[in-house]
């Protein structure tokens, strides 16, 4: 049974991801008609950790306190007095010399594998969580007739007869109509093809991989002792580096390794690799490190993608806004694609639950264009060069102090950003823009 709307309007939403899924939590709340178009059998996340740092964990809030308190329940939440993002440690042997010392800080040798830096976070709810825990608790908040299964999007189309619906067409040979749809497609997004073209919205290669894993706490404790396993780790060396932070209420190490190479030619993004592999990619490395890949179980590949930045995040005929990563796909070297999703849902869900014409819908996904898409897009440029960064590949090449000066410094735009000072000005905006009754584009 649909719920009673408070609008004139339905939406479709295309993809249930995490992004998909926060904004149907948003637009139920404020009982705006609509569906989830998800084209698996069943809502499921694949990979291992995802971590939200206390601004993007106070967006959930905003939008609905029950998913912030459903990230709590499964999330590790680190120290709160003194936090910190990562400890930076040197992971590549080529960077010490015959004694194993890296650099001098205060008179003293910093050796392989010991603190180089602490990467101080901010207080607050911050952790990591199990991606499938996350999608698990999203998916208990919402109704259950919303989601709709097997459905993948192949094309989206005008209704005619003056109405500006839109209509989905389905894999299956279905089809739904609403006053317009919302790409949460993720990556490979098919809206964003629709609304950009199939050249402009390619994911491009970004010249790294990953191996991802997850190694039992009492074994991590094990490998890297008590320290280093239930706290954040960066290894940093060149053109790779090692990230591990508990997770599941730390019973659990999450481990990405990262890695480089040129180019990306096989149609697979997620490869069967070899131990030997992935043994040799890392052989120069600390013991530490070649023992944290040891421990990973399978030694699958992941190419990483991103966007180019898009010219818009919507076109109005027809009518189909993105968001998450349909819009702006990120490499995950700020840990906050997921993040920069839910400030999308945020603002999203918020305008919508401004207008009462369908009229608006319009105006509506302008104003959250305008806002949103300079802050995700800079995201996207940043991530690339963070990687850069960690992998002594900047303008900072391997100076490790002029890489602890930049580290500590570089995330202060997406960390201490007020979201609500946006909804503000997107409010304003808007609400000029429907007094003025601007013309269509
Ligand atoms: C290694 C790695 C680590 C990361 N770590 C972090 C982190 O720590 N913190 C963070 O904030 N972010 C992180 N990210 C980024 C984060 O995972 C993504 O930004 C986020 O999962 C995107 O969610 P989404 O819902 O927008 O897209 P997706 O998760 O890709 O969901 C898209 C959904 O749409 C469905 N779909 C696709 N095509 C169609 C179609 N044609 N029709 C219908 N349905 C369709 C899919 O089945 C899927 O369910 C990381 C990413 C990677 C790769």
């Amino acid at each position: 049974m649909e719920s009673l709307s408070s609008k004139p309007f339905s939406l479709a939403i295309v993809g249930g991801g995490i992004t998909g899924l926060t904004l149907s939590i948003s637009l139920a709340k404020h009982n705006i008609r609509h569906a989830i178009y998800e084209s698996a059998a069943q809502f499921g996340e694949i990979g291992a950790g995802v971590g939200f740092e206390p601004n993007f964990v106070r967006t959930m809030e905003l939008i609905d306190p029950a998913i912030k308190a459903a990230f709590l329940r499964h999330a590790e939440l680190t120290d709160n007095t003194k936090p910190s993002w990562f400890t930076v440690r040197v992971g590549d042997m080529r960077k010490a010399d015959s004694n194993g010392v890296v650099a001098r800080k205060n008179g003293k040798e910093v050796k392989i594998g010991e603190k180089l830096f602490q990467w101080p976070a901010r207080i607050g709810p911050r952790g990591g969580i199990h991606r499938a825990h996350l999608l698990d608790e999203l998916v208990k908040l919402i109704p259950p007739h919303i989601p709709k299964f097997n459905k993948r999007l192949v094309d989206i189309t005008e209704a005619g007869g003056g109405s500006r619906d839109v209509v989905l067409y389905f894999a299956d040979g279905t089809t739904a109509r609403h006053s317009a749809a919302i790409g949460c497609d993720g990556i490979k997004s098919r809206t964003r093809e629709i609304v950009l073209g199939k050249e402009e919205a390619r994911p491009v290669f970004s010249g790294k991989y990953a191996y991802r894993g997850l190694i039992p706490m009492e074994k991590a404790v094990e490998i890297v002792g008590e320290e280093e396993s239930r706290s954040p780790q960066m290894y940093i060396g060149y053109h790779g580096h090692v990230l591990t932070f508990p997770i599941s209420k730390g019973s659990i190490m999450n481990v990405v390794a990262f890695s480089s190479q040129e180019s990306w030619t096989d149609p697979q993004w997620v490869i069967q690799s070899s131990r030997e592999r992935m043994d040799s990619d890392y052989s120069s490395w600390s013991p530490t490190v070649r023992a944290i890949i040891s421990a990973m179980q399978k030694p699958d590949i992941w190419a990483l993608f991103n966007h180019t930045p898009a010219r818009t995040y919507f076109q109005s005929r027809p009518r189909i806004c993105l968001a998450g990563d349909a819009a702006h796909a990120s490499t995950p070297h700020q840990g906050a694609g997921a993040g920069m999703g839910v400030e999308d849902c945020y603002i999203l869900g918020e305008l919508l639950a401004a207008i009462s014409r369908s009229e608006d819908l319009d105006k509506t996904f302008r104003v959250y264009n305008e806002v949103r898409r300079p802050r995700s897009l800079k995201l996207v440029e940043t991530s690339r060069e963070g990687a850069m960064l960690y992998e002594f590949e900047s303008s900072e090449k391997d100076d490790l102090e002029a890489i602890e000066k930049t580290c500590v410094k570089r995330m202060d735009w997406i960390w201490d950003h007020s979201i609500k000072a946006d909804l503000e000005r997107a409010l304003g905006i808007l609400n000029q823009s429907i007094r003025s009754e601007q013309p269509s584009l």
